[in-house]
């Protein structure tokens, strides 16, 4: 039968490996927390998809498989169903259009992106024929849910085929002002597209809002309905805060529901992998080897949203404006290393490998250095030890959608009675839900430096009231309460329009 519930995601819930000749699916081993709960919303009795693409050379001797099962045991029902594309689409829809044309625009680092009219051409075709694909596998009235900034066509092309879908669509990232926004060259194809769902959300509501005005850029608005951030929102005191915020609008005659849906963790996950020998045995090895030493700890992907450069200076300058400090705190930083070629993440490195040099060149002391800079991913459990033992946590994006290190930091510390220090950027979509937050301007060197001061010297019961309060913020709202949220507020929207028809 047809799919009741279609998820289009740009990834396959699983990873392909060829050993030994013989195709091996396994889960993807890359830390993605959200996708066995997407998975856990398609019910063992009805029929589901989850359409993705996957690379196929048209000349190529192996025959492409659209529909494979995804957990026979786990998901009876689910197929996978897989847009067929060619090396070069993938390259130039994923790897260099996405990153160099949106990334940086949505993360209003608009100056550094680049447009180019060929690649947009390709973008519209994956699009089109994801949208085919969905067409394809989706029953009578079904939910499709579409995931980011990658698919945003996708609605356009599929709503003319499927007037009956329930179309939704969540974005991972920031979503930037209309000023910013609106140097796009396709903004009002992307706007229009958006404007054919049911329901889009976002992680926070100056993101929706800020949607709103970016469709005020391309059709009139009509605000049916609105909502008050507060409480549990920050509505002050922080680049990200807002009042109130639009939760449903009408536009040429459709209503479309919006939403803030900030992603949550798997808090049980966190709490399994605290509790093992492993992960206490690692953590006693790590202090053991910084005793008598305050650690703070940066944990990201090797990006230019993420402020590392200004945060490296930063310590330094911590150090220079305090010398007691030095022989006395240890900045550990992880950096994820980007997707390859690409020439402004080389210097990135570059620039950042230096900063690195410089300081413990300046610094540095027999048995102690300053900084201490992993280039590498560290596998999801190892880095639990590395919260466990921070005494702060620094995170400090220029620009972020969210930010799930905060919380996965917040959760380790508050599962063990922890009393360590989160300081984090207000630019981080985070900021706007963790309350208990020391708040940081990462633009801003004297704050930043200052801040990690005050998070170094801060009192105990302090600490420890800071730690309690994010706690029950990131253990209440978890990513259960993120995904039944949105397909709970989806299938209200859908309901109210039909009401109103
Ligand atoms: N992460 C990891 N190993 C590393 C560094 C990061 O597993 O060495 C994970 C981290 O636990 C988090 C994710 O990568 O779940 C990063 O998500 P976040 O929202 O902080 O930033 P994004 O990379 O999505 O911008």
């Amino acid at each position: 039968g047809k799919s009741e519930l279609v998820m289009v995601y740009h990834r396959l819930p699983y990873e392909e490996v060829m050993e030994q000749g013989k195709l091996i699916r396994r889960p993807p081993t890359s830390p993605n927390g959200i996708i066995p709960t997407l998975l856990s919303f398609f019910s063992t009795d009805q029929p589901g998809a989850w359409v993705a693409w996957s690379v196929h050379e048209p000349r190529s001797a192996v025959p492409f498989e659209v529909h494979t099962s995804v957990d026979k045991e786990h998901y009876p029902k689910l197929t996978a169903a897989r847009v067929a594309l060619s090396k070069h689409d993938v390259d130039v829809f994923y790897k260099r259009f996405s990153k160099e044309a949106f990334w940086p625009t949505l993360h209003t680092f608009w100056e550094r992106a680049v447009f180019r009219e060929d690649d947009w051409a390709v973008f519209l075709k994956v699009n089109r024929l994801f949208a085919e694909r969905v067409a394809a596998e989706a029953a009578e009235n079904a939910v499709v849910w579409i995931h980011d900034y990658n698919l945003w066509m996708v609605p356009a092309f599929l709503r003319p085929l499927r007037g009956d879908l329930t179309i939704a669509f969540f974005h991972h990232t920031y979503f930037p002002s209309a000023d910013v926004f609106n140097v796009l060259p396709w903004r009002r194809e992307i706007v229009g597209s958006l404007l054919q769902c049911d329901y889009v959300g976002f992680h926070i509501p100056r993101q929706a809002e800020n949607f709103v005005d970016v469709v005020r850029g391309v059709a009139p608005v009509e605000v049916l309905e609105t909502q008050s951030c507060a409480p549990r929102y920050r509505t002050y005191g922080c680049a990200v805060g807002l009042d109130n915020m639009t939760t449903r609008i009408k536009v040429h005659n459709r209503q479309i529901g919006l939403g803030a849906h900030p992603v949550g963790l798997d808090v049980e996950r966190v709490r399994s992998l605290v509790n093992t020998r492993e992960t206490q045995a690692l953590m006693k090895t790590l202090r053991e080897q910084l005793t008598g030493i305050r650690v703070v700890l940066s944990v990201e992907r090797l990006d230019y949203t993420k402020g590392i450069l200004a945060k490296l200076e930063a310590f330094e300058a911590l150090l220079e404006a305090h010398p007691e400090l030095v022989g006395k705190v240890t900045l550990i930083t992880v950096c994820v290393p980007a997707a390859k070629e690409m020439t402004i993440y080389e210097t990135l490195l570059q620039q950042i490998e230096q900063a690195v040099g410089r300081i413990n060149g300046r610094f540095s002391q027999v048995g102690w250095a300053p900084v201490q800079f992993f280039y590498r991913a560290i596998p999801f459990k190892e880095l639990i030890p590395y919260y466990l033992m921070a005494d702060v946590m620094w995170i400090t994006p220029l620009r972020d959608g969210l930010n799930l290190v905060a919380k996965e930091y917040v959760a380790t510390q508050g599962l063990c009675e922890g009393r360590g220090v989160l300081v984090l950027s207000e630019f981080a979509g985070a900021a706007a839900e963790l309350h208990g937050a020391l708040l940081t301007n990462p633009h801003d060197p004297h704050d930043l430096r200052d801040t990690l001061y005050v998070g170094l010297t801060l009192g105990r019961a302090e600490r420890e009231a800071r730690i309690r309060e994010l706690f029950s913020v990131v253990s209440h709202f978890d990513i259960r309460h993120w995904g039944e949220g949105f397909l709970t507020a989806v299938r209200d929207s859908r309901q109210r329009q039909e009401e109103n028809e």
